[in-house]
């Protein structure tokens, strides 16, 4: 199946770099949010990462114009019905995603994939939303997603092995690497990183050490790229909030228990990097 047209649900932080890494494939991108206003801001946030990438001389003005000019945006699912393929990557939360996904198997023609970019709510449930269940796969990209290589592909129990072909090829397409993982809570990255980063706030919450102490230790002692503190605030406290609720209903586990801490700042609006206080305070 040629697919030349991506459709981006949602322009958020990942979202916007779906289609950023779509559109500089060379395929056309309609990338959209609950209203217009927030899908042409995810527009300019790529606008200034490819302006930057113009001033380092990694691409040309007129590269960058030519991407620009590939994606559309819009209101909803406005104009989805035109896509070959869709990414899906709206907030992580259940009810709308399934929602989504009601309204997603209406207005897309029957022979679309529908991929989401969930962090660990099951493929399963997702796709036991729609009337095509063999058409719904995890294609679960890595924060922040035009610099890292990985794309984690998840099987649901029903998706066929002609969807897991069209969108493994699609990701070598995007220029990443994919791994295949099974449709268990939080797949493989989750499964391990978010039990780290849970640890690393409860250890916060305990007093054990400061955030700068805690993530010295990660990035020094483990040879971590940043701390684990630091990480969740790029990730969104929210995000890393709801797959710990998912790790913990999905093993009725006590080990996957959120920590306190996370849920007082998550209730607190202090989600990190976007919106400017999480454990650490961005200006
Ligand atoms: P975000 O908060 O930056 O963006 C989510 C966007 O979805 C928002 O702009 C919101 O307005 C939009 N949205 C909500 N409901 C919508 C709807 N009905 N239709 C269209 N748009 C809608 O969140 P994010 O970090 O980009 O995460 C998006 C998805 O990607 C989540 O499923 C998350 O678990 C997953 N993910 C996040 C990371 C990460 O590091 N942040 C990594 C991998 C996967």
């Amino acid at each position: 199946m040629e697919i030349k047209t991506i459709g981006v649900i949602g322009a958020g932080q990942m979202g916007s770099g779906i289609a950023q890494v779509a559109a500089m494939s060379g395929l056309d991108v309609i990338m959209n949010d609950i209203n217009s206003e927030v899908a042409d801001r995810g527009l300019r946030t790529i606008t200034k990462i490819l302006s930057r990438s113009v001033e380092k001389g990694k691409i040309d003005e007129e590269e960058k114009v030519t991407i620009l000019r590939r994606i559309t945006t819009g209101a909803n699912l406005e104009g989805m019905e035109s896509a070959d393929f869709i990414v899906e990557a709206a907030t992580e939360k259940e009810s709308i995603k399934f929602q989504l996904y009601r309204d997603l198997d209406q207005v897309c023609a029957p022979k679309v994939i529908l991929a989401t970019n969930t962090s660990s709510i099951p493929i399963g449930r997702i796709a036991s939303e729609t009337q095509r269940p063999k058409k719904v796969i995890g294609m679960h990209f890595m924060n922040p997603v035009p610099v890292m290589k990985l794309v984690e592909v998840i099987r649901g129990v029903a998706t066929s092995e002609e969807t897991f072909k069209t969108t493994w090829d699609l990701a070598i397409t995007f220029g990443k690497t994919p791994a295949e993982a099974n449709d268990y809570p939080g797949f493989i990255a989750n499964r391990i990183l978010m039990p780290m980063i849970n640890e690393a706030v409860y250890c916060l919450y305990h007093g054990v050490g400061t955030r700068e102490n805690i993530d010295t230790v990660m990035r020094l002692g483990m040879n971590h790229p940043m701390g684990p503190l630091t990480l969740a605030d790029l990730i969104g406290l929210d995000t890393c909030l709801a797959v710990l609720e998912t790790l913990y209903n999905g093993f009725c586990d006590s080990k996957y228990r959120p920590c306190p801490l996370l849920r007082k700042y998550v209730e607190a609006g202090w989600l990190g990097r976007k919106t400017g206080r999480g454990f650490y305070e961005y200006t």
